[in-house]
């Protein structure tokens, strides 16, 4: 069996709207200081505890979608159609109490299908790496983690990763290089 994982927060699911409105403060990435910069504890300058305290499920479950979410989905299901691959969701938790039953909330809502073949863990992502599957991801970190442990990661290009901006279609042409 291969797996094309797909990632949630920054690619489905709009985080980083949710996480500026909970923290009442502006998008960090129209300052392009912050271009590349992936956590936004560390850019606000707030301690992990203070950063995640009000993520609680009606948090989680209440985020809007990403504005090509749709589009992604579209992609990524065809292209796992065609290819043979099983599509499953692959995201971390954040901390604090109701993230996995806000973000399974979210998923039966906004993408049923994908809440069939959800999983939700605290650690890397690279232990589901092999040379069979796919892991798409927004974090530089968890693309070099799952390649270097074998598996082949595609990075959906968005503001606060090494591409530095939101780009749908640079996304598909690295999909398509493994057609
Ligand atoms: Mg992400």
């Amino acid at each position: 069996m291969k797996f094309i994982f797909l990632d949630a927060d920054g690619i489905l699911v709009d985080a980083v709207k949710g996480f500026c409105k909970v923290h009442n403060k502006t998008n960090p990435y129209n300052d392009p200081d912050n271009l590349g910069k992936h956590n936004l504890d560390e850019i606000w300058r707030m301690s992990k505890q203070d950063f995640w305290k009000p993520c609680d499920q009606n948090f989680w479950e209440t985020l809007e979608p990403m504005s090509d979410s749709g589009l992604i989905y579209e992609a990524v299901s065809g292209f796992a159609y065609n290819n043979g691959y099983t599509m499953a969701v692959l995201t971390k938790s954040g901390l604090g109490q109701g993230c996995l039953q806000g973000k399974k909330n979210w998923f039966d809502r906004h993408f049923p299908k994908l809440s069939k073949n959800f999983w939700v863990g605290f650690g890397s992502k690279a232990v589901c790496a092999s040379p069979n599957n796919i892991l798409i991801d927004d974090y530089d970190k968890n693309i070099a983690e799952f390649n270097t442990c074998g598996g082949t990661g595609i990075l959906v290009p968005r503001p606060w990763n090494a591409d530095k901006e939101h780009n749908f279609e640079k996304f598909i042409e690295r999909l398509t290089v493994y057609k």
